[in-house]
């Protein structure tokens, strides 16, 4: 069961929010496409591994995707846990493309014709990810559980290389299709209940509560102004910007595209990189229309909550609603 299922986390919406706001001319584009490629293409790896996951029995495991949580030390961020009554279980997925090779100096790298290029060890990670759960659930006074951990590679074509004589490094790190037979042997393993349905649930709820998802501050991190962004309402067929309002729809004049929705991504941008709520002069500049009463014919059609009266009125700009 999916106690908080795969979702792309907002940090990594807000990155993909600035990439598709900024023009390609911009100092700072090749950065910026850069970053969010990047965690796009870690996510997608995450994403990978649900089929796998799904083939588990439903009643016997709470599935966490992305779990970022604080410990005196900072926080620690698991990508997926499982939990059971008889074993926990850490997932750590990379998404490298090539070849990934361990070697006996503990070094991790990914060779090339042209260069060697050296990563964070997985293993190193996973381990210091299962040491600060294991003190963050100390605190919570539940009888021991075990942990395991493993690390898997979400490209079937990597080829992995372990270097080393060290059998650990087997045994933690995979690819994806491993991952089945890997948790099957757990099972297999750890019969014996370690702690209570109710204990289970109450450990769920805390994990749900200190979760504390990571801010990205794009803007901020780029040295951003709002002048920096392309503004208007995105054509949804071929990306151009910006697309007219007419007789009650979106009009791409490039492409010829007519939407009644694609004010919803706009606005959404608009919540990820400026802020989370709108009122209407605001919303006529970012969805570049000209009349105040369609930019409020638009918002209202939209249902969004309404903090403040009159002309101090704002929009609450709701991303699960407006993306839904
Ligand atoms: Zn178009």
């Amino acid at each position: 069961m999916y106690v908080k299922p795969l979702a792309l986390p907002l940090h990594i919406q807000e990155a993909m929010a600035l990439d598709r706001r900024v023009a390609n001319t911009h100092l700072q584009k090749h950065a910026i496409s850069k970053a969010a490629a990047n965690l796009f293409s870690g996510y997608k790896g995450e994403e990978s591994l649900i089929y796998h996951l799904n083939f588990l029995p439903e009643d016997d495991f709470l599935i966490f995707h992305y779990l970022r949580i604080p410990d005196g030390k900072g926080r620690f961020q698991l990508d997926f846990l499982l939990l059971s009554i008889y074993f926990f279980l850490i997932i750590e997925v990379k998404n490298i493309y090539d070849n990934v090779t361990f070697d006996e100096m503990g070094q991790v790298y990914r060779e090339s014709a042209e260069k060697v290029e050296v990563f964070g060890n997985p293993v190193d990670q996973v381990n210091l990810q299962h040491r600060r759960l294991l003190s963050w659930l100390r605190e919570m006074n539940l009888p021991a559980v075990p942990i395991e951990k493993i690390v898997v590679f979400s490209r079937d074509s990597t080829y992995l290389r372990n270097l080393t004589n060290n059998k650990i490094i087997s045994d933690i790190v995979m690819h994806r299709h491993k991952i089945l037979p890997k948790i099957d042997s757990f099972i297999n393993r750890y019969r014996l209940a370690r702690i209570s349905e109710d204990q289970l649930m109450e450990l769920s709820y805390r994990l749900l509560e200190e979760h504390n998802p990571e801010v990205y501050s794009g803007m901020e991190k780029f040295g951003m102004t709002t002048h920096d962004l392309i503004i208007g309402v995105i054509c949804p067929g071929c990306r151009n910007v910006p697309m007219h309002w007419k007789s009650g729809k979106w009009l791409c004049l490039s492409c010829g595209l007519k939407s009644k929705t694609a004010h919803r991504p706009a606005l959404a941008d608009h919540s990820l990189l400026i802020g989370k709520s709108i009122n209407n002069r605001e919303a006529r500049e970012f969805l570049k229309l000209n009349s105040n009463s369609i930019t409020r014919k638009i918002l209202q059609s939209e249902e969004l909550d309404k903090i403040g009266v009159g002309s101090g009125m704002r929009y609450r700009l709701d991303i699960g609603k407006l993306l839904d």
